[in-house]
């Protein structure tokens, strides 16, 4: 069986090279006699690969040394609550509520902290970013939330908003390491790895270190980032093989030319993709620029029947997992950092093939 061009939105297509790697050292990992699955996580060889992949991601992010790196486990979903857990201190939070995933960040932080909607793109079907200046967030909050990108509906903050003084606290799961951000603009950026990263299992958190160590009673002390961060996220046994793998993924990426690089491809890819979708008298995108994501690509037919068909018929090509969510149907192509080119024009030439074939069907 062939490898297919996979276009999940999570978990997702990773680096054929690292993939290759794993298999090669999945038995035996560099002389230790043993897997990384089945070797303790505080002995030398373990603690040497979570050195390295950290080192590796804060190379990548230039990430400083004010802030700690965590690999923590319970996916984007934890820190929803971890989040308020940890940084309610006056006890009131902004969020920017553009999707699914910023709702249920909210929906779990009103349980600790008094949230403010302080934007919502609800009025359109979350199809855009709402516009935000300093003078929009309150100064006294103890955080203003937002998700970078939106992984259902394609859409991508085009700026970071200025939150001033008020720490800057971001969803990264879907566009983590897919584009230069300046880590200091935040006060925490967190991301499940499935998307861009490595295998489900893993969660990254990035956190101001000053923002740690004053955290609302009774919090389970898994859920404590200071904890977390005194311990070199070995408080308990950490998700081993997934951190393993991230890190083959980090240093993937490093000997590629980093998130440069990856932003370059990743524009080079998407913009032959939404060309082709503004050219297109079938095919149409849903998200207008500036918001259009670089990570996942919605776009839609004039009909159900034909998203219907189109899945089905890409399916059959080997083009997978190209159904949009279900709560927006249609089509969707997740095109993170591991997809490569070959991958999108194969589809765009699919798409192209599919256009000539029913406007025939329709002139008959
Ligand atoms: C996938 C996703 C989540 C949910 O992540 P889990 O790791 O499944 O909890 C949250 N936020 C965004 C932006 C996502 O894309």
């Amino acid at each position: 069986m062939a490898r297919v061009f996979n276009f999940s939105a999570g978990p997702a297509v990773l680096p054929l090279p690292v993939l290759e790697r794993t298999q090669a050292e999945l038995i035996e990992y560099g002389g230790s006699g043993m897997s990384v699955m089945e070797m303790s996580h505080r002995g030398k060889v373990f603690t040497g690969i979570r050195d390295r992949a950290e080192a590796a991601l804060r190379q990548l992010m230039q990430i400083p040394d004010s802030y700690a790196v965590l690999f923590l486990q319970g996916g984007a979903t934890t820190q929803f609550a971890m989040v308020p857990m940890n940084l309610t201190r006056r006890g009131k939070a902004d969020y920017v509520n553009t999707g699914v995933w910023s709702k249920k960040a909210i929906a779990e932080a009103k349980k600790y902290t008094q949230v403010r909607v302080v934007a919502t793109s609800e009025d359109k079907a979350f199809g855009y970013i709402p516009a935000l200046t300093k003078a929009d967030f309150d100064p006294e909050a103890d955080y203003v939330h937002i998700t970078t990108n939106n992984t259902i509906y394609g859409t991508l903050f085009p700026e970071i908003p200025d939150t001033g003084d008020v720490p800057l606290v971001a969803d990264m799961s879907s566009n983590i390491l897919s584009q230069a951000y300046r880590v200091e603009d935040f006060g925490l950026i967190y991301a499940g790895a499935q998307k861009n990263i490595g295998p489900a299992g893993l969660t990254i958190v990035i956190v101001r270190r000053d923002l740690m160590g004053t955290i609302l009673p009774p919090t389970p002390v898994m859920f404590d980032y200071k904890i977390h961060a005194d311990n070199d996220s070995l408080y308990n046994t950490p998700p081993t093989f997934a951190i393993y793998m991230a890190g083959l993924v980090f240093e993937w990426m490093l000997a590629e030319g980093g998130v440069a690089e990856m932003e370059r491809r990743n524009r080079e890819k998407a913009g032959l993709l939404y060309d082709f979708l503004d050219r297109s008298e079938v095919f149409a995108s849903t998200i207008a620029d500036p918001y259009r994501s670089l990570m996942n690509v919605p776009f839609r037919l004039p009909s159900e029947d034909l998203d219907k068909q189109f899945i089905a018929e890409a399916e059959a090509a080997g083009l997978k997992s190209l159904k949009g969510h279900r709560s927006v149907g249609s089509m969707r192509a997740s095109i993170y950092n591991a997809m490569p080119l070959e991958g999108v024009q194969a589809l765009i030439d699919f798409m192209a093939a599919f256009e000539t074939k029913i406007k025939a069907a329709a002139q008959v």
